[in-house]
């Protein structure tokens, strides 16, 4: 990741010392002591920036009472001091030594906490050193404490999650009205990569290109097949511009499209539409699931559609809250997510819709921009 996308992720310090102190609040109805978040996106959510995850130990203690504490390798520090810019002096750095043992710091650090919070990506090889060294204390996942959170954007993160949208939308509009025929599936999803990044983003994630029968797997990795006459195309697209990530699908056919398929496409553009629709404050994340299945279902095709409706996208492509029939959760202004039907005919081809959807206080607001009929392509 370069300098500037690093920077381009902090937002005013009062913001981040705020989610610091939140995180703190949230911990503590939690009957969570302290968290311990290293390097990660919720790191850089609460600090602004993304510091390298390596052998050597980062860590932010955030207690539920008191001050936070960032330990970091020595040689970290000049990069964390200006990464951190003003909010440097609201947080008690604790720079380690090569001989210095971090874990034994953390001990300290966090002497007498019953329960502590561990970021949940956090490597194994310091879950279990911090296991042993932190006994009796009783270790839990830091997830549902920063997910409260991270799971409602601000009017500022919506901003860069729409930024992004529109940027992923720019490229998929330039990679529909191209030629697709007799070039590889790999060629169209490295020029998709590459128009991702030229269109804003500041790293492409993924660009699947799934032809033919390979249309019918979901998550297909773009191959060396060659794109033909009669072939139904899923494109689904992503990447991360100022710390927010776009994730979108299009389907489109090359030559006219054969009536059965038109027919399926039919179906799902309409379920996608109606899940759209059906966003609305206090409305169950399962329900919008059911509104996208039903209508699905009614036509025949439930036992294709093989995957939840949606996930909830921030400053990662996949979080809280997950569109899918077993979350009672209700939606929320904030809430940001896809809502992505697909219809999946096995060895035959397959079709989806997703745009990323915004909670607000007078329903779902699209970030998506591009038309969702089918694209027809040479
Ligand atoms: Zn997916
Ligand atoms: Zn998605
Ligand atoms: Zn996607």
């Amino acid at each position: 990741m370069t300098t500037a996308a690093r920077t381009a992720l902090r937002l005013d310090a009062s913001v981040h010392h705020e989610r610091i102190q939140r995180a703190a609040a949230e911990a503590a109805e939690r009957s969570v002591d302290a968290l311990l978040i290293t390097p990660s996106p919720d790191y850089a959510y609460l600090l602004g920036y993304h510091a390298p995850a390596l052998e050597r130990l980062t860590c932010l203690i955030v207690p539920a009472e008191g001050d936070p504490v960032l330990l970091l390798p020595r040689l970290e520090e000049p990069l964390a001091r200006h990464a951190l810019g003003e909010l440097v002096e609201e947080i008690h750095l604790v720079p380690w030594d090569e001989t210095d043992d971090p874990i034994r710091l953390v001990q300290t650090i966090v002497a007498g906490s019953l329960r502590v919070g561990l970021q949940d990506q956090m490597w194994a090889r310091f879950a279990l050193r911090l296991r042993a060294a932190l006994d009796p204390a009783e270790l839990v996942e830091a997830g549902p404490t920063m997910s409260a959170l991270r799971r409602i954007k601000s009017p500022e993160e919506v901003d860069r999650l729409r930024a992004a949208a529109l940027a992923a939308d720019a490229a998929m509009r330039t990679i529909i009205g191209e030629r697709l025929s007799g070039r590889t599936e790999a060629d169209v999803s490295r020029h998709v990569r590459d128009l991702l990044v030229a269109e804003g983003h500041d790293t492409a994630g993924f660009a699947i290109v799934a032809s033919g029968p390979n249309s019918a797997s979901p998550h297909h990795e773009a191959g060396e097949r060659v794109i033909e006459s009669g072939d139904a195309i899923v494109i689904d697209i992503g990447g991360t511009r100022a710390g927010y990530c776009s994730d979108t699908s299009r389907t489109a056919f090359v030559g006219a499209p054969d009536p059965e398929f038109a027919a399926l496409y039919a179906v799902l553009r309409e379920a996608q539409a109606a899940a759209c629709e059906a966003v609305r404050p206090g409305v169950a994340c399962s329900e919008i699931d059911d509104v996208a299945r039903g209508i699905i279902g009614e036509a025949g095709y439930g036992e294709a559609f093989i995957h939840r409706t949606g996930h909830g996208i921030g400053m990662e492509t996949h979080e809280e809250p997950y569109i899918v029939a077993s979350n009672q959760e209700p939606l929320r202004a904030g809430h940001a997510f896809s809502v992505e039907p697909g219809i999946y005919i096995r060895d035959r081809w397959g079709a989806r819709i997703e745009d990323i959807v915004v909670c607000t206080d007078a329903g779902g607001e699209r970030l998506n921009t591009t038309s969702t009929e089918l694209a027809i392509v040479e």
